[in-house]
Parts: structure tokens; C-alpha cells; sequence
């Protein structure tokens, strides 16, 4: 810190409106001390999702799970948790260890489940029994799998199982019914090993569909890359987010979590448009997703936690601008903040487009924009895509058709160069 002062002074900077790194530092403590319960009980999410009717269960079927009490993150935190862990210096540590104290697996001692795996083991997979949640887990840690990549796989398989498209016997004579947690932890086993019906499922949804030769249009991935725990059927700017991420079905690339807030007045504020910020309008979710992609990309570069620095305000604009003044003594407006987070989500975009991605590629699967969820607070919704990637591509200055940075939004970026590449692969698809 005294050396970062130190530079500051030498640069002869302001500090961005005269604010001291001391300010910086105790506005961050502030905040996080004000959000510490909050951060606590992250894991508790199942709730709130439960709801708000968007807790994707059995397959995304509904978005209502009848057990999501038993498997609560209320209950984990009561029953079984017995540490917290954080990253260095973090107030908020994030991360939690548990012990099975009793039945099958008592003794089991293991880090987690954050609200993706505890989701994932449970409502996703119609299983009811947290024991087994925690097992499954602990196995995915410890043998390297991810935990959703891994959930989505066998709830895509049980789903196919409960139709009727898939045999016990190519199985592995495994009984594939909702909530069957011996099955649910043989093919955790299998899925590391590539052993039997494991094999078909180790590249994720969209790979086993492939093999398999059946139940692709039943896979929730986009560009290969499976769905978090959030029906985009009920948070409409989060599915946008996956439809256009530029590492497929991603939350991590925007995550704009304001419109958890269902609150139309910080629509108004940030974007003009009050629907924004509403989880199942669709108007305004291209300004909205924009926005936060652009964010979420100033924070990736700055190599800061998203979980405090984003979804608690903490790092906006015009902060980062003032942490990239005390770091480098460069003065940067917010704007300028702003734009370098939209180059970095335009150069994504063309390395995706020179790789052949296209408009046709920003798609959810078709449950999320045929079929209306059955049940609770969202019920009778679909995702609206059309209007939405027009607004976004609008807002991003894309080529509505195609999907396609414009040459004159490159050039307004800076990004010359890429307007070259994109003139060579237009020339070579009329060829
Ligand atoms: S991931 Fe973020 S919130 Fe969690 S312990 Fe690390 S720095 Fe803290």
C-alpha cells in the first residue's frame, strides 16, 4: 500500500476526485462487512431460487423442488458444516468443510458444496438425500470432474431414461429413475474412469448425445458448455448471458445479478429502462447483459474475486478506475474503464467468429423457448430469444443477421486489426 502511494504521489495524481487508497481500502471493508451474512449464506441460495420458481429440477422440468428444504443450505450449515476457508486476507471465506456424522457415509469429511453442486446433486437430479449430495461432491472433487458438467450429464441420461430413449442395458443395467443415489454415484465413478456407459457421458452433454445418436435437442448446454442451476425461463438476463458468452452456457462472462432484485427503479437508474432489472421481462435485457459482460471483464482483468468486487458492487467503473490510477498512475476515466471491458468481449467475439460462430450458435435449447415452466412463481414464461439478441447485438453494434462485430464497432474500439481478419473471412465465405 505505502508503495502504491508512493507511485501515486510521484505520478502526481489526484486519485480520481481525491479519494486516498486509505478511502478505497476502508470503503471495500465497509461493504464487505455490511454483506458478511449475506456472503455467509450463499449456499442457502437453493431458497430464494425455490422461491422465485427457477430452480432447474429433474432436468429442468420444473422450477419447483418439493425437497429443497432437506437438502438446504439452512440445514448443511446447521447439521454439518464445521469450518469456513477463504483466500488470502479475504473477510468473507467463502468456502465451507462439512462431516457426515451418522448413516452410510458417516465420517465423510469434504469441502463444499457451493450453491452450483449442491443444486446440481439435488434438485437437478431429483434427489432428496443431502448424504448423498454431499458424497457425490466429495467424489467429483476428489477425482477432478466438475461438478455440473458431471450433474448435467446424468440428469440428461435419467431424463432420457424416463422417456423411454435409453435401455437399461446401454446403461450399464444401472436404474436410472429421479433420485436414485446409487446410480447417481456409480456413474460419478464410471464418468472418471471412461468405463461403460461412463465413456459416453466423460465429454459432457452434448458429446454423449453425439454418441449415443439420440437426445440432443434435450442436452441444457450451449456451444457445448452445460447450463448452470438458474432456469433462464425465470432470469431472463442471466439466459441471455449464456446465449452469447463467449465460452458457451456461461454465467460467469455477465452474471448480472441486479436483476435478482426484481427492483424496476435500478433499471430506471442504470439503463433508462425499468424493465431491465425485472427477471422476466425481456425488454432491456441487451443494455442490461452488455453492461455487466463489459464489468465482468474489467474485473477478470484485474484479477479480483467477482464474488465480492461484482455481485457487491464494490469494483464499479469508476473504482477500478481509481485502483488502475494507484497501481500504474494512469488516469482513466470510467468510460475509458468501460470501453477496454468491450474491446475485451469484442476480441472474444471475433476469435468465436473467425472459429465459424455465428447468431444461429447465441441459441438456448428449445425447452427454454417452446416449452413454459409447469409450476410456482415463474410459471407460464418461455425465453423470449429473438427480440433479446436483437436488442443485444443492437447495443453492441453486431451485425443483426449474423452476429458479427461491425467493421466501424471494431474500429470505434481500436480494433482495427480484426476488421482486416473479418474483411479476409467475408471474402473467404462468398468464395
Ligand atoms: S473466492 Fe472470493 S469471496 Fe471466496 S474466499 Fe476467495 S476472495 Fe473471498
Amino acid at each position: 500500500m505505502r508503495r502504491l502511494d508512493a507511485r501515486r504521489r510521484r505520478s502526481g495524481s489526484s486519485w480520481g476526485g481525491g479519494a486516498s487508497l486509505a478511502d478505497l481500502y476502508g470503503y471495500a471493508g465497509k461493504v464487505l462487512r455490511v454483506d458478511l451474512t449475506r456472503q455467509k449464506t450463499r449456499v442457502s441460495d437453493l431458497e430464494p431460487d425455490l422461491a422465485a420458481g427457477f430452480l432447474p429440477t429433474r432436468h429442468y422440468t420444473s422450477g419447483v423442488f418439493e425437497h429443497a428444504w432437506e437438502v438446504s443450505g439452512e440445514r448443511l450449515a446447521e447439521e454439518y458444516n464445521v469450518k469456513t476457508r477463504g483466500c488470502f486476507a479475504c473477510t468473507i471465506p467463502c468456502s465451507r468443510f462439512y462431516v457426515v456424522k451418522d448413516g452410510k457415509f458417516a465420517g465423510l469429511y469434504g469441502e463444499g458444496p457451493e450453491y452450483e453442486a449442491l443444486g446440481s446433486f439435488t434438485a437437478r437430479v431429483g434427489n432428496s438425500d443431502l448424504d448423498v449430495a454431499l458424497k457425490a461432491n466429495d467424489m467429483c472433487n476428489r477425482l477432478g470432474l466438475d461438478a455440473l458438467t458431471t450433474a448435467e450429464c446424468i440428469s440428461w441420461a435419467m431424463e432420457l431414461h424416463e422417456r423411454g430413449m435409453l435401455k437399461r442395458s446401454e446403461a450399464d443395467g444401472l436404474d436410472l429413475s429421479w433420485g436414485n443415489g446409487e446410480a447417481i454415484l456409480a456413474l460419478i465413478e464410471k464418468i472418471a474412469r471412461r468405463e461403460g456407459f461412463g465413456d459416453v457421458l466423460a465429454d459432457g452433454s452434448r458429446a454423449a448425445a453425439e454418441k449415443l445418436g439420440r437426445g440432443v435437442e434435450l442436452t441444457m448446454q450451449v456451444k457445448g458448455l452445460d447450463l448452470i442451476m438458474a432456469d433462464p425461463r425465470g432470469l431472463k438476463g442471466f439466459g441471455l448471458g449464456f446465449a452469447v458468452a463467449s465460452r458457451g452456457g456461461d454465467h460467469l462472462r455477465s452474471e448480472p445479478f441486479i436483476e435478482l432484485s426484481d427492483d424496476p427503479r435500478r433499471g430506471e437508474e442504470l439503463f433508462g429502462v425499468p424493465e431491465a432489472t425485472l427477471r422476466l421481462a425481456h425488454r432491456g435485457k441487451g443494455k442490461l447483459v452488455s453492461y455487466f459482460e463489459d464489468w465482468c471483464a474489467i474485473i477478470d482483468a484485474l484479477e479480483t474475486c467477482k464474488n465480492i468486487m461484482q455481485n457487491m458492487e464494490i469494483l464499479t467503473f469508476e473504482r477500478a478506475a481509481e485502483v488502475i490510477e494507484a497501481a500504474t498512475g494512469m488516469r482513466m476515466p470510467a468510460s475509458e474503464v468501460r470501453r477496454a471491458g468491450a474491446r475485451i468481449v469484442n476480441i472474444e467475439r471475433m476469435f468465436n467468429v473467425r472459429e465459424g460462430v455465428r447468431r444461429r450458435d447465441d441459441t438456448l435449447p428449445r425447452r427454454f423457448r417452446e416449452e413454459t415452466l409447469p409450476e410456482g412463481p415463474s410459471r407460464g414464461t418461455v425465453f423470449e430469444q429473438e427480440p433479446m439478441l436483437d436488442e443485444y447485438y443492437a447495443e453492441r453494434g453486431w451485425d443483426q443477421r449474423t452476429g458479427i462485430p461491425t467493421r466501424e464497432t471494431l474500429e470505434s474500439l481500436g480494433l482495427g486489426y480484426a476488421a482486416d481478419e473479418l474483411r479476409k473471412i467475408k471474402a473467404s465465405e462468398r468464395n
